[in-house]
């Protein structure tokens, strides 16, 4: 009898698949039988990893390490154990038993994160690989401080990059259509990327979407275990990967109340250390310098000038002839130019962004800026202004403080479905950014 608490993974297998991303592929696929957290109906559905065919001798189907890692999560979310036909990795087993799931669980149980048991074989055999050195890559900020530092002489050959991963774990979209078509149209940017910095680039597409509770508050709060399972579905190929860190240490906090809207990268320190095992070692990249100290290391690295997006709403994927990889206008364009314009390295972004409405409007850009950005953001950009003399004009400083009460309303005003429904219908998204608001899709059924 099947326990209503329970995810049950199968044996997983390697199979040749036509993929609607890849066209022929392989995949690694077990089957998964648990309580569907949406519908609470028992259901019993395939979670693959899809690569392209070139990787199939690196999968890894002995372990269930990657099926775990990948729900492990909504497992917790949900309070369901997870069992496994085929072994997981000792160490692996020790350390999220002993540490990961206690302790996360412990101090964010309101969340909810359960304590779940993890039940099935061991096996604590390496498993051979061909020490590959990878590092997930969206093309923004953190993914290029990774990339420049791991390709630079800073670091010993055994830690230098190898390969770069983009994988489907981090969309938090449900609509299989719009992720697998928003997936095709970013292949051939991070191909770009891989060949600027001399790697090679694999692909995973994965449907782990599918087993998370919507609106993937979970999954978007606690997604590192999520990402790296692509790392241990390919264990045979990686030896050594770099989750790139959105935060500095000193955020560090195991409790996400106390972190001011952060999600789980405060501790993805913790974390990896938790999930390296026989064969794989997990570092969290980057932990070591704030958002402004890491523009300044890739300032100079030429494929990130010429590839760097950070933009929220992303243009060029609905038109690739735009001529900018960011809007230059979102809170994300607003804040990465401004604390380029600080460190005096905006120049060297002109290719990624519209630089000259930068400086035609800078007075008001700026403060944009900073009634947009967290506090730690805006007081990094007043720092290093100060460093490097750079004037951040009154003016600035004055326009914030007066679209302040404006931000407040704005707040109030986009929680009413009322509203929102009307600034749609007339457009108002085009009239005052341009571009269409990203968040439009997730509003489309609510105000038909
Ligand atoms: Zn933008």
């Amino acid at each position: 009898m099947i326990l209503m608490s329970k995810i049950i993974i199968e044996k997983p297998k390697i199979e040749n698949c036509e993929s609607e991303v890849f066209g022929k592929a392989i995949r690694l696929v077990a089957e998964i039988t648990m309580k569907n957290p949406n519908t609470n109906k028992i259901e019993k559905n395939e979670c693959y990893f899809e690569f392209e065919k070139e990787y199939e001798k690196f999968i890894c189907s002995e372990r269930s390490d990657a099926f775990v890692m990948g729900l492990l999560t909504t497992a917790m979310e949900n309070n369901m154990d997870i069992e496994f036909e085929m072994p997981i990795s000792e160490k692996l087993y020790y350390q999220l038993t002993t540490y990961y799931i206690p302790m996360v669980s412990k101090y964010n149980a309101d969340y909810p994160m359960h304590n779940i048991k993890l039940i099935g074989p061991l096996d604590n055999t390496p498993i051979v690989n061909e020490k590959a050195v990878a590092t997930g890559c969206s093309g923004g900020v953190d993914s290029f401080y990774t990339i420049a530092k791991h390709l630079s002489k800073d670091v010993p050959n055994t830690n230098k990059l190898t390969h770069i991963v983009y994988s489907s774990s981090g969309t938090s979209d449900i609509n299989d259509k719009r992720i697998k078509d928003e997936y095709k149209r970013n292949k051939p940017i991070i191909l770009s990327i891989a060949k600027d910095c001399n790697l090679k680039a694999i692909f995973c597409f994965n449907n782990l979407y599918k087993f998370y509770k919507t609106p993937f508050r979970g999954f978007t709060m606690f997604y590192t275990t999520t990402f790296c399972s692509v790392a241990f579905a390919l264990q045979k190929l990686i030896s050594i990967y770099y989750a790139s860190s959105g935060d500095p240490i000193k955020n560090f906090s195991l409790d996400l109340t106390k972190t001011h809207g952060h999600d789980s990268q405060v501790f993805d320190v913790y974390t990896l250390s938790c999930i390296n095992n026989e064969n794989l070692n997990f570092y969290s990249a980057g932990q070591e310098y704030s958002r402004i100290e890491k523009e300044q290391y890739i300032s100079d690295f030429i494929p990130a000038q010429k590839n760097l997006r950070v933009c929220a709403s992303m243009p060029y994927l609905k038109n690739p002839e735009t001529k900018y990889k960011n809007c230059s206008m979102c809170p994300k364009c607003l804040r990465t130019m401004t604390q380029f314009y600080v460190i005096n390295k905006l120049d060297c972004f002109k290719d990624v962004f519209n630089i000259e409405e930068f400086y035609k409007h800078k007075t008001k850009y700026i403060a944009k800026m900073i009634v947009s950005n967290k506090k730690s953001y805006v007081d990094d950009m007043k720092k290093f202004a100060k460093i490097n003399k750079v004037k951040i004009s009154f003016g600035s400083y004055l326009l914030a403080y007066l679209y302040k009460p404006f931000k407040l309303l704005k707040n109030i005003l986009k929680k009413s479905l009322f509203v929102r429904k009307i600034y749609y219908k007339l457009n108002l998204d085009y009239k005052i950014y341009g571009y269409r608001d990203p968040k439009y899709e997730s509003y489309k059924e609510k105000i038909k």
